[in-house]
């Protein structure tokens, strides 16, 4: 085996950044376009009831219907636009579509929750704050019914003032729900810190279901004794759906019940429900 020159190395190192760069770059450009035309849209993907199977409640998730290159899936676009700060602008029309969706639901006489994402740089931007205090009046949402999920790397990290915002959030009337929970970090001081409603379990931990799921009772003992409530991530099988009711978990969220739908679809979803249930 030939070796390789080291000085050969580091022009492929250099070209690789450089296309990286450019690439970003590209996406960063085409995301200002896509802001300016509103390219983006929501789906909803139902949260269920391990005890009647029904749908309880649903989280927003963003999608980017672009013109050549199709559906764009938030984990291809959402880091870059956190890191160029777009996800301010992006964020704001989250907000506003799901206040908007929780308005027109109560208007259905659906008394169904939902919840949408927060990344770190939008919390720690002032017109955020702002603009979630508004929403109530503007759109006639009930903030109690709609959920804000941060990821614990929020609580954790160094945003001035999370505490401070998070706290107006809440006196608002928002409910405050953590994220992916488990997945990063496993300081576990912040949680006392903080308002907590809710926590996701992340999804990794239906994997440990198989072999006893003993991170899974940890975390919703963990939970119970907080008061807050527990929503399971990414339950693909019935047996976890089994074993998440038989250990107290009345909350489920993954494809095993439904992946994200259009805004649509979940609303036929609930008239559905209402329909049999009335049978
Ligand atoms: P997340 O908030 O943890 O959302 C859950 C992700 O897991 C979603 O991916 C969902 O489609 C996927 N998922 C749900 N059930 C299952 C399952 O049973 N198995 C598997 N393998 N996956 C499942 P999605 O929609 O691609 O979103 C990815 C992430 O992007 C979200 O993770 C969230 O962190 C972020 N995101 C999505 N929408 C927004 C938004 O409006 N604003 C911000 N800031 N972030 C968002
Ligand atoms: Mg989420
Ligand atoms: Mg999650
Ligand atoms: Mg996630």
């Amino acid at each position: 085996q030939a070796k390789t020159d080291p000085m050969d190395k580091c022009v492929r190192f250099q070209q690789q950044m450089r296309h990286l760069r450019d690439e970003h770059l590209a996406i960063k450009k085409d995301l200002e376009r896509a802001i300016q035309v509103n390219e983006f849209t929501l789906e909803y993907q139902p949260i269920a009831s391990t005890l009647t199977d029904r749908v309880i409640s649903a989280e927003a998730l963003i999608r980017w219907c672009h013109p050549e290159k199709g559906l764009i899936y938030p984990d291809e676009f959402i880091p870059i636009a956190e890191e160029t700060g777009l996800i301010n602008e992006i964020g704001l029309w989250v907000n506003r579509q799901v206040a908007h969706m929780q308005a027109r639901l109560a208007r259905l006489n659906y008394d169904v929750p939902l919840s949408l994402n927060v990344s770190p740089r939008q919390l720690s931007d002032p017109h955020f704050v702002t603009h979630m205090r508004a929403l109530p009046e503007e759109t006639g949402c009930n903030p109690e019914m709609i959920s804000l999920e941060l990821t614990e790397s929020v609580l954790l990290g160094d945003i001035p003032n999370a505490f401070e915002t998070l706290s107006l959030l809440k006196r608002t009337g928002y409910r405050i729900v953590i994220d992916d929970f488990g997945a990063g970090y496993s300081n576990l001081a912040y949680l006392h810190n903080y308002p907590i409603d809710g926590i996701k379990i992340d999804r990794m931990f239906m994997n440990d279901i198989a072999s006893g799921g003993a991170i899974v009772k940890l975390i919703l003992s963990l939970a119970n004794a907080l008061g807050a409530e527990v929503v399971a991530e990414g339950v693909e099988t019935i047996e976890q759906r089994a074993w998440l009711l038989e250990n107290g978990c009345h909350l489920f969220q993954g494809y095993l019940y439904s992946k994200p739908v259009p805004e649509e679809r979940f609303l036929s979803m609930l008239e559905t429900q209402v329909q049999i249930a009335s049978m």
